[in-house]
């Protein structure tokens, strides 16, 4: 019997997974096994019968649970970007039991104890201040699991928990099952309107699935939106807006309204347990946001003016669809048809005569000098790494002196195996407890490939914003694991990220790196500044699309009656009391919410996007303020906030850079939702 990798210490070159020995009968038994050596090392700090110390209680925890965090990092990396019935299977299996044991660790009164003693005497042990951070943060992880509850409230905390793994992983699989499940298979006389690479990406789809001569529109947001935009046949629009808008929702065994439903019910009672009105109440108090009021109070300062501009915007559609003969009302799968006609219209910008400028290697090129440029860091291409997809790119990260920071995996294509969306992950953190460790990172797309793969902006963007949470790991330099890199507010997480897509629209980049994917002309001057004065277009339909996703979720949340929600109708309710336009509709339904419903992370904090950009639009004015988009010494003060992980307060580290705190007036603005002077 071959042996189990996770068992073995990793010779692969910096300890990357042996992707190419990794099967999935190996995840179970190391699951166990890392479960049990966990359980073991807890008992080992409980039993001491030294008095609880930093080191042999805090420390002892953050060096407990390593084979845990190696197997579950790969298991749940790979289960996103390549998974297989037989990982889903492992996901629905070990879900339930992972979170048993987090609770069990959680729940553990004599850990407990422990921390609270240590937590009560915290000034007067002499602590550096991410010490003095990390025991607090402890304390309150525990307080927040439930620790401070009765023995029976914690069996039902500890139930609860598991339920609501099983769910979010189920919801995130019914998702994946509608997107799998459908695609529209066309011929070449349905194409008009679609420019060259939506038609390659089509017929590419198509192949892949047996299909080949024949073009085929998925649910991949990266082959929607383009559709969406291009393709002239109405029918066939509102046939894949209807699809794309039903996923999740299909009545039978993959249908999410009754997981909806539960989860609901069961987070509103573990918030009541926990001493909260609400699971808002509950979520918000461990955020830089604090309250739903907080909340609340930003998402309305958008919500208006937003409306009133998308209103505007609606009149200039309708007058365009009025010239080209459409009598009806402008329906949701119109409206990014006609923008697109009103965008080529008013600046002379059209999306087919930008894209070739975008080509995928370039962005990534683009990417990698920026960080260079701002932090030192260089891009090292390794062929000898294993991967898990023949698609995925390896490179090695080095600093200014040269020396190893952390490796990077680049896995851009959509594929059927892969979840919808864009993400940034680990396969290691850094820390520096033991001896420096190295991060890795991964960064995914779902852009369509192509020969050769050619982005639309708003795609660059979102390279760039992954990239900015890669960043965010690889300069992490902490000397604990459980601070490292993104390990931070969860309403702090996106300000790295969205700060860092500023540079993908900055002309001195563009005028660089946009260049003809035949011609390897740059990009003309002209073209360039309409596109971008074309930016603020359509920002009253993106505003109100976002925000009423954050607002729906917040509502949502801060119900506290445990009374049956009806998604379909609380949805419906929702959009008739804040007056959602009908043309725009919600960019997330509930039933594929997964930013709500796959996961817990982003519950009561979808909010978290305009949160953060308030931070990275006041933050990047300081750059453009100062003349220079790669002003070194802002740089230097922008790479300690990358670099601090959760080792301090996240206003405090701001403030710091930015020399005050944020205000709100350059996200009104970079959205021109700003009121004229
Ligand atoms: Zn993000």
């Amino acid at each position: 019997m071959s042996e189990n990798p996770f068992f073995e210490s990793w010779a692969t070159p910096f300890g990357v997974p042996p992707f190419d020995r990794i099967r999935p009968e190996h995840f179970a038994p190391a699951f166990d096994r890392g479960m049990n050596e966990q359980i073991a090392e807890i008992a080992a700090i409980t039993a001491s019968a030294a008095p609880p110390r930093f080191a042999n209680t805090i420390e002892a925890l953050e060096r407990s649970g390593r084979l845990l965090d190696r197997v579950s990092r790969v298991f749940f990396n790979l289960d996103s970007s390549n998974t297989n019935d037989a990982l889903e299977a492992i996901a629905r299996d070990y879900a339930p039991k992972l979170s048993q044991h987090q609770m069990r660790i959680a729940l553990d009164p004599a850990l407990f104890a422990r921390i609270a003693a240590l937590h009560g005497r915290r000034g007067e042990m002499g602590l550096d201040p991410d010490q003095l951070r990390l025991i607090e943060r402890y304390y309150l992880r525990f307080v927040r699991s439930g620790a401070m509850l009765t023995s029976e409230q914690k069996a039902r905390m500890a139930e609860i928990s598991a339920r609501l793994a099983t769910l979010h992983t189920l919801f995130g699989q019914n998702v994946l099952h509608d997107e799998r499940g459908w695609h529209l298979l066309l011929d070449r006389e349905d194409l008009d309107g679609l420019p060259d690479f939506a038609r390659g990406a089509a017929a590419q789809a198509a192949r892949e699935r047996e299909a080949g001569g024949r073009y085929a529109v998925t649910l991949a947001r990266s082959a929607v939106e383009p559709f969406l935009t291009f393709a002239a046949r109405r029918d066939l629009r509102q046939a894949v807006w209807q699809a794309w808008t039903a996923r999740g929702a299909h009545e039978g065994e993959h249908d999410n309204s009754p997981l909806i439903r539960e989860i609901f019910a069961l987070r509103a009672e573990q918030a009541q347990l926990l001493g909260y009105e609400n699971f808002a109440d509950f979520r918000l108090d461990d955020t830089m946001a604090k309250t739903p009021a907080a909340v609340e109070r930003l998402l309305l300062q958008v919500w208006g003016p937003a409306k009133e501009k998308a209103c505007s915007e609606k009149a200039a559609l309708e007058a365009t669809a009025r010239a080209a003969g459409l009598n009806e009302p402008i329906e949701p799968w119109d409206w990014r048809f006609y923008a697109e006609k009103v965008r080529q219209a008013q600046y002379d910008v059209d999306e087919a005569e930008v894209k070739p400028y975008f080509v995928l290697d370039n962005m990534v090129r683009a990417a990698f000098d920026t960080a260079g440029r701002l932090f030192g860091l260089t891009f090292h291409e390794r062929q000898d790494v294993p991967v898990y997809h023949p698609d995925v790119r390896v490179w090695e990260v080095r600093d200014k002196a040269g020396d190893h920071v952390g490796l990077f995996l680049h896995d851009n294509f959509t594929r059927p195996s892969k979840q919808s969306g864009a993400w940034s992950s680990r396969y290691r953190d850094q820390e520096n407890l033991d001896g420096p460790v190295s991060p890795i990172v991964v960064n995914n797309n779902n852009f369509a490939k192509g020969e050769p793969t050619l982005l639309s902006f708003d795609d660059a963007k979102t390279l760039f914003h992954e990239f900015g949470h890669g960043l965010h790991t690889l300069l992490s330099r902490v000397r604990y694991r459980s601070q490292s890199g993104t390990a931070v507010r969860r309403d702090f997480v996106e300000f790295p990220s969205q700060i860092f897509e500023h540079w993908a629209s900055a002309p001195e980049n563009l005028r660089i790196y946009a260049r003809h994917f035949q011609t390897g002309e740059p990009m003309p001057e002209a073209l360039l500044q309409r596109l971008l004065a074309a930016r603020n277009l359509n920002q009253g339909f993106a505003t109100v699309e976002y925000t009423a996703a954050a607002l729906i979720d917040l509502d949502l949340h801060r119900k506290s009656a445990v009374d049956a929600l009806d998604p379909v109708q609380f949805e419906r309710e929702f959009v008739e009391r804040m007056g959602v336009p009908n043309e725009i509709g919600l960019r997330h339904r509930l039933p594929h919410f997964q930013h709500l419903f796959a996961g817990g992370g982003y519950a009561a904090g979808y909010y978290s996007y305009l949160w953060a950009e308030v931070l990275d639009a006041d933050g990047f004015a300081a750059f453009t303020e100062a003349g220079d988009v790669f002003a070194p010494e802002l740089a230097t003060r922008l790479k300690d906030i990358y670099s601090a992980g959760d080792t301090r307060d996240p206003m405090e580290l701001y403030c710091a850079f930015r020399g005050r705190e944020p205000v709100i007036t350059a996200l009104l603005e970079q959205r021109g939702l700003a009121p004229p002077l």
